[in-house]
This record gives C-alpha cells, structure tokens and sequence, in this order.
C-alpha cells in the first residue's frame, strides 16, 4: 500500500477539519488494531466509543454481510424487518418510550430538541444545558454544548440556549423560567473531561423538572448501550428521563443514532414533523440488534463493570506511584484520569509505544475500552501509560 499517496490524497482533497496522527488504519479485531506498515496497536479508545464491542465484532460482522445480501436501505414510507425489533429492545431495556432513528449523535440531539419545542406547543422553547458539556456539531447541537472553543466563527448561535454549571442544582433552578421547555444534559461528561454527575444531584434535577413542567433530557450518545455497566446511564441513578439521545456505540460501529422518547411525547411526533432518511435503514438496525445480543448473550454489562473497577484501581496504582495523577473518574468502562501535567505528550507517546488512548481537556486521559476488553489488555495497555508517565518525569 503507498502510504505517501494516502497522504497526498487527504492534503490535497479532504477538508483539514481534524487533527490526525500519521498512522492509516487498515484492520481490527477486538482491541487491537493494525496500521498500514503491519504495526499492530492495542485499542483503549475505539473508534472514540463508537465501537463499544471493539473492532469488527464477529457478531456485528456477521449480521450486516446476511444484511448486505438482503436489503440495504428502504425508505420509511415502508415498514422494514428490523427498525421495530430494535425499538423493542431499547425501550425493554431502559424506560419503555417509543424509538426515533437518525444516524448520529447531533442529529439525535437535534431530533430531541425538536420533540420537546414540539411537545410543549410553541409555548415554551427554552433549553438549559451545562458548562463542559458536548452534544456534536450542527448548529443546534454546538449552541447546547456549553464550552466557547467549540462556538468561534460560526455567526449567530442557534436561539434559545442558556448554560450553568454541572451539578450545580441552584443554578438549574434559578435559569428554568416560564417559557423553558428542557434541561439537556450528560450524566457523565465525556468531552467536558469525564465529569460524573452526583447522584442527590440528579434525582433532584428530576424533582425539579417534574416540579416545573419541563423535560428531562439525557445524552447518553456516549454513555449509552451498557459501557457503563448498565444499558443507560441513568438507571445507575434511579430516575427515568422524558427523552434520551444515543448514537456512537449504539451500532457496534455501523453509522445509527437514536431517540428515545416518553411514550406520550412520542406520540406527539405525527406525519410531517421529523424524519431522517437513512434513519433506522436495515443495515444500520442489523448490526445494533446485532450488538445488543452481544452484549447479553456473552455477558458484556457484568465485563464493563469489572473491567471498569479494575481499570480504576490500575490507575489508582500508577497515581501513587508516579505522583503525577490528580483524580480518577467515570463509571465502568468510561474512565478519566485528570494529571497534574499535560497529558497530550503522554498520549502521544502511549502510540509510539503501541497504545491508543485519548487526552481531553488538556490534562484528562480518557479511555473508552471495547466491552469484550480483557484484564490482560487492560494490564498491557496500563504498563504503556505508566512507562511513558515515567519518561514525562525524565
Ligand atoms: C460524540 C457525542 C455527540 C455527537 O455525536 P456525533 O455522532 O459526533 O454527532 C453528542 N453527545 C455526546 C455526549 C457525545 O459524546
């Protein structure tokens, strides 16, 4: 293969929009991943989450090549095989709301934005969303994340949005006024830096929402389809919400995003007032039913939250021995480690040593292991990033 032609072909026609390391990835299997040269990596970020069973699950793979023979995509004007039967498993493994499918993160988020204007009737438009938080990029979707950097030179915001601070209660309560019709947020942050919601937090912002006649929205694109240990995040903490959006691993790393919505809500959404076309085609539907059954049938809940405690406690080893780690933080298997020093060169010298992982927020190494990951990959993976926090200590 001619790497330099590759190359080439990005510079001079692909929009620079990304900051991309020098590796061409050609193959996967679970967590370990192989480059162009025949260099194989361990995967600890896969697919930044979206493939939530690492890479080319036999499972998944299997379902889109029977899938691929079939029927690709059929527009919604037809009824398919497929967008039903994955319906009824998100809605019997979470809160029993009705489905929307789309095919991203933004487009589930813009999708849930419009489901509660819809829903409350032009009265009330209003959304609150939170400081750190990230919700994709379509304008709708950039003006709810709540962070600056990602608001520069795009023009006028879409209207309607205000921002307080996460886990801050009063601020929720002080910023919903009479025309707000949502609060939207992520119940553990993930580009904000891997910020965990308090759970008194929580179960009040759920009172308060009740209280105030104003929808509760839960971004769980990455949180979402069981990498916390649970199918959702918020069944860790006990509430239901009204709407949740979900995407990324969603697919087993096909291209979906969805909404989840309280069935009285959903049933607001007549002829005419949403739609995607690609949304809920059978491709798409095949590999996340696909991936669902994974997940339950190979027992993959009970591996992200072992997995995730062990995870922990290897990084909880390397923060007392190196001295340079401030906090550990996440759920299962999304997990933060925040230094006291910048973490980029330490991401970038876990890939010369063979290791993917990611660096947010500056400071905040953030791993998202496949949900088939094991205590040996994890070991190996944790080796390589306490080798090159030694060598940022020189
Ligand atoms: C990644 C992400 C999104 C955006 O998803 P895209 O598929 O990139 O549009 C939205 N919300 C959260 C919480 C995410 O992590």
């Amino acid at each position: 293969m001619d790497i330099t032609r590759i190359f080439e072909q990005f510079d001079k026609y692909v929009v620079p929009n990304y900051t991309r390391k020098d590796v061409v990835l050609v193959e996967g299997k679970g967590s370990r991943v192989r480059d162009a040269t025949g260099r194989e990596y361990l995967d600890l970020f896969p697919g930044w989450g979206c493939n939530g069973l690492g890479h080319c699950h036999p499972r998944v793979v299997e379902a889109i090549r029977r899938q691929a023979g079939r029927l690709i995509h059929v527009a919604n004007d037809y009824y398919n095989e497929l967008q039903g039967e994955l319906a009824e498993i998100i809605s019997t493994r979470s809160f029993g709301g009705k489905c929307f499918f789309c095919n991203s993160g933004a487009e589930a988020i813009e999708g849930a934005i419009k489901f509660a204007r819809i829903f409350t009737a032009d009265e009330r438009h209003r959304v609150v969303t939170m400081k750190e938080s990230f919700h994709g990029r379509t304008l709708a979707a950039v003006t709810a994340t709540g962070q600056d950097k990602y608001h520069q030179g795009i023009g006028p915001l879409s209207p309607g949005f205000c921002y307080v601070p996460f886990n801050d209660i009063d601020a929720v309560a002080e910023a919903i006024d009479d025309e707000t019709c949502a609060v939207l947020l992520e119940l553990i942050q993930g580009e904000g830096g891997v910020n965990v919601a308090d759970e008194e937090y929580v179960r009040q912002l759920r009172e308060l929402c009740d209280g105030q006649n104003v929808l509760l929205v839960i971004d769980e694109v990455q949180t979402g389809c069981g990498r916390t240990g649970e199918w959702f995040v918020h069944q860790h903490y006990g509430i239901e919400p009204d709407l949740i959006t979900m995407a990324k691993a969603l697919g087993g790393g096909v291209a979906i995003g969805g909404i989840e919505a309280r069935p009285d809500i959903a049933d607001r959404i007549v002829p005419g007032l949403h739609a995607s076309t690609f949304g809920g085609n059978p491709i798409a539907c095949a590999a996340a039913i696909a991936a669902f059954r994974a997940v339950e049938e190979e027992n993959l809940l009970e591996n992200a939250r072992s997995m995730g405690e062990y995870l922990v406690e290897r990084f909880g080893g390397i923060a007392e021995r190196t001295g340079l780690v401030k906090e550990i933080r996440g759920r299962g298997l999304m997990v933060g480690c925040e230094l006291n020093i910048p973490g980029a060169p330490v991401a970038r010298a876990c890939l010369e040593k063979g290791l993917l992982i990611d660096c947010t927020h500056d400071t905040v190494l953030r791993v998202l292991p496949a949900m088939t990951v094991t205590q040996d990959e994890l070991d190996e993976g944790l080796e390589i990033v306490e080798a090159a926090l030694d060598e940022q200590q020189g």
